[in-house]
């Protein structure tokens, strides 16, 4: 009889950053390589504040928010590309336009909304290797995760980003408005009360601003034992 095989340990990669950093990007990549789910936190507070807009909710009706956090159904399917549903509808590109991206805000600083957020992505990591990617896994979701990165690069470089990246998709897009965009959500995502983007101390740091994705992978995996 032979022995069984070693089972894999499950891990949990905590990437955390704001818009523009390469968390996407990279989180996908790294993934890939190491042949674990990749989860996009992001698309979930986009596919939430898509559902409060259809529902022609008021933004600042927090139990409101909160009962539809509850009772919404949000499924990050991967193929190809991840795809985003919502109540069973591919929303995954729905969920990116500049209209759901200036008003996620509203949405990611409910405090009961969020709850619901962490509780799906705690649910996902605990049963299975994940690379995590948002503002608060490092900090909120996993504080214990096996490896956190904080991502960051100067804020012209993150708006050529975006820029390209919504270009690609066929989206309408401005560099100047993408910059401003991105300062107005840096400001609302380090300033909320819950939740907030920041740096967990025990987190890796690494500047993106100079780096390609290829580097900056390699430094990433290069922690990953
Ligand atoms: O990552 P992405 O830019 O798609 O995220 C969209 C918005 O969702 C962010 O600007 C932030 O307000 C919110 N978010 C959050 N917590 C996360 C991930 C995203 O509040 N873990």
């Amino acid at each position: 009889m032979g022995s069984k095989p070693a089972k894999k340990k499950k891990i949990v990669i905590a990437i955390d950053g704001p818009a523009g950093s390469g968390k996407s990007t990279i989180s996908k990549i790294m993934a890939k390589r190491l042949k674990v789910l990749y989860v996009d936190t992001g698309a979930m507070y986009r596919a939430l504040t898509l559902k409060a807009m259809r529902e022609k909710l008021d933004l600042e009706d927090e139990p409101a928010l909160v009962r539809l956090a509850r009772f919404a159904k949000i499924d990050l399917v991967e193929g190809s590309s991840l795809k985003v549903f919502l109540d069973g509808e591919d929303v995954s590109d729905r969920i990116r336009t500049s209209e759901v991206t200036g008003k996620v805000k509203y949405i990611a600083r409910v405090s009961g909304v969020r709850k619901e957020m962490v509780r799906l992505q705690r649910a996902i990591g605990r049963k299975t290797s994940a690379v995590l990617e948002g503002r608060d896994i490092g900090t909120v979701v996993f504080p214990d995760a096996d490896y956190k990165f904080y991502l960051d690069a100067d804020l012209k470089e993150r708006a050529k980003r975006r820029h390209k990246e919504l270009i690609e998709m066929g989206h309408d897009s401005n560099v100047n408005s993408v910059k401003e965009d991105i300062m107005v959500r840096d400001e609302s995502d380090m300033q909320r009360d819950v939740g907030a983007l920041k740096q967990a101390k025990d987190a890796i740091f690494v500047d993106t601003t100079h780096l390609t994705i290829d580097e900056v992978v390699e430094k990433m995996m290069s922690y990953i034992k």
